[in-house]
């Protein structure tokens, strides 16, 4: 078939998930022409797929620029929370309860805390747990840092919402189109689709773990990671808050609560099996016994995308001219997204992000052996 070639774009962006919509919102704002790909129908497949715990997690406390960059996206998405139609309505719950399995785990996370001004949270021994949620009444958990920053999103809600506001604000988002491959020419990009090519002046590749795996681009070493997710329901039996130790229960819709999640090495493979259910049915006979019957609502998995180092990739795609790359958020996603989105645009438009310099994709490359 021969092959339809459009008008330029200024951008075209793979991905319609938080990064790649917030981007786009972005970009319009300053007046680009921005086209939005992605292969799936809704977009945003690893967006969709996360339980939206927007708090950064307790492993950053292990690595300051990225608790740094955790907390600005906090604030971003509180903007855009704010700014949506209807974006109100998108938060879950209020708050975190950290649990801690020892006094060892404790004190070390204390340390490691110990010049950050926010902290983990307020130190609250067992009965206090319970206290604040009866539904984990009969498990020996030590103890938890109560900790009241932060919430859980309606993920769905959050993307369809982004979406929206982009296609309002003159963003074209086409979904159900995959990019085949890329072209970099001399002063540009030609992204190739079935039947169809593309051109545009820049492109942005945000396509969560499917970035490194577009024909025409270096590699990149990135990998999906895994998670499976469950709901349950048991009237009576509420969380108002995220309860996390190192797997997690958090508010879902309606009463329910949802469980998550597994990190599997399975490529990108995602379905629901059996070992998974049965990490997180450990999850909940762990953390809230009393969960232990409760009914079955659902079960799916999704994608993260994952860097060697853990940390993202925000900045120019190594080996090209034309092209960038965010992704690699991990887990943090949903949190860090819309502040990744603003941010890679900042990039482009200055040469120049210091928000992101620590997450340069170039550092990729300069690792090879
Ligand atoms: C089970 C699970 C639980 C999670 N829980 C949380 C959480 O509680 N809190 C949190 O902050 N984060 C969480 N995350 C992480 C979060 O979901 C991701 O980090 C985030 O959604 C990534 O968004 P994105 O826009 O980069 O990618 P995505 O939303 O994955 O969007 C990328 C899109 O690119 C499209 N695409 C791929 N290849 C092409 C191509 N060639 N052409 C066009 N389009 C293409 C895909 O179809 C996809 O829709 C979770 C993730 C998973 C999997």
């Amino acid at each position: 078939m021969k092959s339809a070639v459009r008008p330029r774009a200024d951008l075209v962006i793979l991905g319609a998930g938080v990064v790649g919509l917030s981007a786009a919102r972005r970009l319009v704002s300053l007046g680009a022409s921005v086209t939005v790909l992605d292969a799936v129908d809704p977009g945003g497949r690893g967006s969709r797929a996360a339980a939206g715990v927007a708090i950064p997690s307790v492993r950053l406390f292990d690595d300051l620029d990225l608790l740094t960059f955790a907390r600005a996206g906090r604030a971003a998405l509180a903007r855009d929370l704010e700014s949506l139609p209807g974006g109100d309505r998108l938060r879950r719950g209020q708050g975190i309860l950290r649990v801690m399995p020892d006094a060892k785990a404790r004190d070390s996370l204390v340390e490691k805390a110990a010049k950050d001004a926010e902290g983990p949270g307020l130190w609250v021994d067992a009965a206090k747990l319970v206290e604040l949620e009866p539904a984990l009444e009969g498990t020996p958990l030590f103890g938890a840092f109560d900790s009241t920053h932060g919430h859980m999103v309606d993920t769905d809600g959050y993307v369809n919402a982004l979406r929206d506001a982009a296609i309002r604000e003159g963003v074209r988002v086409r979904t159900g189109t995959a990019a085949r491959s890329i072209t970099e020419t001399s002063d540009g990009v030609e992204v190739h689709l079935e039947g169809e090519t593309l051109r545009a002046d820049q492109l942005l590749v945000s396509a969560g773990p499917w970035s490194a795996g577009v024909a025409g681009l270096p590699a990149l070493p990135l990998k999906p990671v895994r998670g499976q997710m469950l709901v349950v329901h048991q009237p009576g039996l509420q969380l108002t808050r995220v309860v996390s130790g190192p797997s997690y229960l958090a508010p879902w819709r309606e009463g329910e609560i949802v469980v998550g999640a597994t990190e599997e090495d399975a490529g990108f493979v995602e379905q629901v099996t059996p070992a998974g259910l049965l990490h997180l049915s450990a999850t909940v006979a762990k953390l809230a016994p009393r969960l232990r019957d409760a009914r079955f609502v659902r079960a799916w998995a999704g994608l993260r995308a994952v860097t060697p180092d853990g940390r993202p990739y925000i900045g120019r795609y190594p080996g090209t001219r034309h092209t960038y790359v965010a992704t690699g958020l991990g887990g943090q996603g949903i949190l860090t997204g819309a502040f990744t989105g603003a941010s890679i645009v900042e990039l482009m438009e200055h040469g120049r992000c210091d928000a992101v310099a620590p997450f340069d994709p170039a550092r990729a490359i300069a690792a090879r052996p």
